[in-house]
């Protein structure tokens, strides 16, 4: 365990200290060190994120916060102290010229994503939850519509490692997506499917 801490931490310090991307606005933000064996993967922290010095510390995060209790009863600090928190891009891409943020471009997405696969060699996670359409695409590879992929348990092999994906929707208060129908009953499967994942309870335990 000692060894997997200090081998996130040192995988955090390189995050921390990273600035190879000139179109992103840092500083980079990441999660706490956890060593567990569940790692959530978002998009890329928005213009709020670094203030807190954590992902998901705004809008969005109230929503995915408020989902992951309702589930499993597990408030957001013990979510935060359980699951890894990863992401595509671990700065602020900024604003996209049609408004929303600037989704990273994929020289970037290559870039950081040396991060993501020296995480996923220390953690060798049993599930990982992709959030939103860029993560769901980079962890299980589709491409498609939402609704051939939420609320389902999918198999994937993750930069060599071998697991389980069960995605999520963007928690973003202008999506639509999980509010109505069938995103809503999708999300709420797909939550369904987190809380009773062993690797999920296990963390939670
Ligand atoms: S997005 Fe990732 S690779 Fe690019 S500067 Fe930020 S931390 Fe570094």
């Amino acid at each position: 365990m000692t060894d997997r801490l200090s081998s996130i931490e040192a995988i955090q310090a390189r995050i921390a200290a990273c600035r190879r991307c000139p179109q992103m606005i840092g500083p980079p933000v990441h999660g706490a060190p956890v060593t567990g064996r569940v790692l959530l993967v978002g998009q890329a922290p928005g213009p709020r994120e670094a203030d807190f010095g954590r992902p998901f510390a705004w809008t969005a995060g109230r929503t995915l916060f408020r989902w992951l209790e309702n589930a499993t009863g597990a408030d957001e600090e013990r979510v935060r102290a359980s699951v890894y928190f990863a992401a595509v891009a671990r700065c602020f891409p900024g604003k996209a010229r049609g408004g929303g943020d600037r989704r990273p471009d994929p020289g970037e997405i290559e870039t950081c994503g040396e991060f993501l696969r020296a995480e996923v060699e220390v953690l060798r996670p049993d599930l990982v939850i992709p959030v939103g359409t860029l993560a769901i695409t980079e962890v299980t590879g589709h491409r498609g519509r939402l609704v051939d992929v939420i609320g389902q348990t999918v198999p994937v092999t993750l930069f060599g490692h071998e697991t389980e994906a069960i995605p999520l929707p963007h928690p973003s208060g202008a999506s639509t997506w999980f509010k109505t129908e069938p995103g809503a009953a999708l999300t709420a499967r797909a939550l369904n499917l987190l809380a009773r994942h062993p690797a999920m309870r296990d963390a939670l335990a």
